[in-house]
């Protein structure tokens, strides 16, 4: 489940926090587990302190104010990455009147329900991984890879692992990462750095499609 401290920091909820021109003076909420790792309920009571006078009037544009606020639905993470749909009922005021110092109490409740349908924060990490290495021209099943090591070996580049942090492509300049494949000509007609793979068979296929290659 999403944990209390979760739904807080989410919502808004923290003592100090501002609800309009409101300020959250308290916020006591507690979970109750309705199924396990799919359902849960969040009873709340909140102390706002209102702006201004204490009027009926005021109380009423402070629920108003507090609603608004927390009526969206919202996914948020339980901290285990699974991800729940969180809504916040009707909030209804505990008291006709405000406190002599302007300050309401308003209780609400909160409900947490998992979602499947949404990845976790696990599965959208591996997707951003595996992003990342598309741009890079590295697909993580990259089929071409070995045919272009071999054509690059066969002009005669030297194809290895790069070791080092922090390495930059000769060719398009982006990051070389330790682990990937890199190539470099050892012709002395094409001198040049190290590249990615993908970077260097692109370069000599141009090369040899301009007739620059006279190896
Ligand atoms: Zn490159």
């Amino acid at each position: 489940m999403p944990s209390v401290t979760a739904m807080k920091k989410d919502y808004g909820l923290q003592k100090g926090s501002r609800i309009g021109d409101l300020v959250v003076q308290s916020v006591q909420m507690q979970h109750v587990v309705k199924t396990t790792n799919e359902h849960y309920q969040f009873p709340t009571v909140m102390t706002v302190q209102l702006n201004g006078d204490g009027t009926s009037t005021a109380m009423a544009e402070a629920l108003k104010t507090i609603q608004q606020h927390l009526d969206a639905p919202r996914i948020i993470y339980s901290e285990y990455g699974s991800p729940y749909e969180c809504t916040i009922g009707a909030v209804q005021m505990m008291s006709n009147h405000a406190d002599p110092d302007h300050a309401m109490k308003v209780k609400f409740e909160g409900k947490a329900l998992r979602r499947r349908d949404i990845p976790t924060l696990k599965e959208v990490k591996q997707k951003e991984k595996e992003e990342e290495r598309q741009k890079r021209g590295l697909s993580a099943n990259d089929d071409q890879e070995p045919a272009q090591i071999a054509q690059l070996k066969s002009q005669g580049y030297r194809v290895i692992s790069s070791h080092f942090a922090g390495a930059k492509c000769a060719v398009c300049g982006e990051v070389v990462y330790p682990g990937d494949k890199i190539a470099k000509s050892t012709s002395v007609q094409h001198k040049g750095g190290w590249a990615h793979i993908n970077c260097a068979y692109q370069a000599s296929t141009a090369a040899s499609e301009t007739g620059d290659l006279d190896s």
